[in-house]
This record gives C-alpha cells, structure tokens and sequence, in this order.
C-alpha cells in the first residue's frame, strides 16, 4: 500500500508539473487523490505557492470534510473535490486548473464537443460547462458533480477546468488533453467549424481506453 508521505510528495510533484505546463497561474488551481482505504483525500493547501510547496503542507481530510491531519488551510475547493469523491467511487484523483484556452470555453460557456480521438478515451465524450457559481461554494461543488455526468472532465463557467482520473497522472493528463481539445476547437471553429465524433465511436474508444490503453501506461 502506498506510503502516505509518498502521496503527499507526489501532489506537491504535481503542482510544479501544473505550473511548468502553464496550466495554473500564481498559487490558483488545486491537487487531490484518494488515500489507498479510500474514506480519506490528500488535497493541497489553500493560497499556496506550488514553487515552495513541502509534502507535510497536504492536508488530510475525511470525506466528510474533517480535517484528520495537516497544520495548513485546506484548498478552498475541498467541496467540490469531495462532491466528485462521493459520487464516484471509480474516481482516485481530482485536479483543478485555469488554463488559458479551455478557460475561454468556460468564459463563452461553450462545451467542448467529442472531437479529438485522445480527449474522448480518457474523458469519455464532451466537456460539459457547469452551471456558474462562486468559486469554493457547495453550490459550485453541486453544479460540479451535475455536470461530470459519468465523464472524467468538465468546465467550470467563468473559473476553469476540473480533470478526474484512477491516478494522480491520469487526472493531471485529463487536464492536459481538454486544455489541448480546447485550443483545438477554437482553431477548427475559425477554419469554418469542428466535426463532432460519432457518439458510438466515442464510446467505442473510452472503452479501448479503459480496458486496454490505461494498462499500457503503468
Ligand atoms: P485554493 O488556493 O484555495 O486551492 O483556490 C484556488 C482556486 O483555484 C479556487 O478555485
Ligand atoms: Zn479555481
């Protein structure tokens, strides 16, 4: 069973991951996974600086939103994360970020049609816009957990993104992919409009992706 210093390390290895991608400005966005009994979240703390993060500045919090460990503020969106924890026993890992491109979807709160064969196997189909509320809010974890419907990524109107994975790496490339997807999208809609995938298709390869591809990874 993973070491729960190893997980902390591996979040704070995230957030610099976040910010060299460019994919979180500033001390925006946030990192969480499942512990291995699966009743506790590792999340990153509050307002913090991803350059001088240590690993003992994770938070340990229940799923009930207890704080079990850590001297810091938990992330201000511990609601969402745990929305989406509680909704989905498949999902280990829930990253956050702002990133420019698929925020631009968000702000025109346009979903991000099935159009791109890699973005499709891990999210498994459109990246649908929630409905817009303050950030931190229960609201905003509510209108969150709505709008993931079954899939592992979602826009957050005016705000950003939220990519779910089995693993801190799958979460942290589902946030890679929509940001991609995102850009993408823009650039097709101005060559005269995006072809969306075939709905079957879509399924057809989240499928591959779930029962093949996936292990291929590890
Ligand atoms: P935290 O620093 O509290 O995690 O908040 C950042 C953020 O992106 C809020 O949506
Ligand atoms: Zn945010």
């Amino acid at each position: 069973m993973e070491k729960l210093s190893n997980i902390r390390a591996r979040i704070v290895t995230v957030g610099r991951t976040l910010l060299g991608k460019g994919l979180v400005a500033g001390t925006w966005g946030n990192i969480s996974a499942r512990l291995p009994t699966s009743e506790l979240i590792a999340i990153t703390p509050s307002g913090r600086d991803y350059r001088t993060l240590k690993a003992e500045d994770i938070v340990i919090v229940s799923l009930d939103g207890v704080v079990v460990d850590g001297h810091l503020k938990p992330s201000s969106e511990l609601p969402l994360h745990l929305a989406i924890y509680r909704a989905r026993s498949d999902i280990r890992a829930v990253v956050h970020t702002h990133s420019i491109f698929a925020s631009a979807c968000a702000v025109a709160r346009r979903a991000i049609p099935p159009i791109i064969e890699d973005l499709v196997q891990v999210t498994g189909g459109s990246v649908d816009v929630a409905e817009y509320a303050l950030p931190g809010t229960e609201e905003l974890a509510l209108n969150a957990a709505k709008a993931l419907n079954g899939k592992n990524a979602l826009l957050l109107a005016n705000h950003g993104v939220i990519g779910c994975g089995d693993s801190l790496e799958e979460a942290v490339t589902a946030c890679e992919l929509v940001e991609k997807a995102a850009q993408i999208y823009i650039y097709a809609t101005q060559l005269g409009g995006a072809v969306v995938l075939d709905e079957k298709d879509v399924q057809i390869m989240h499928t591959f992706y779930k029962e093949h591809y996936r292990q291929r990874q590890k």
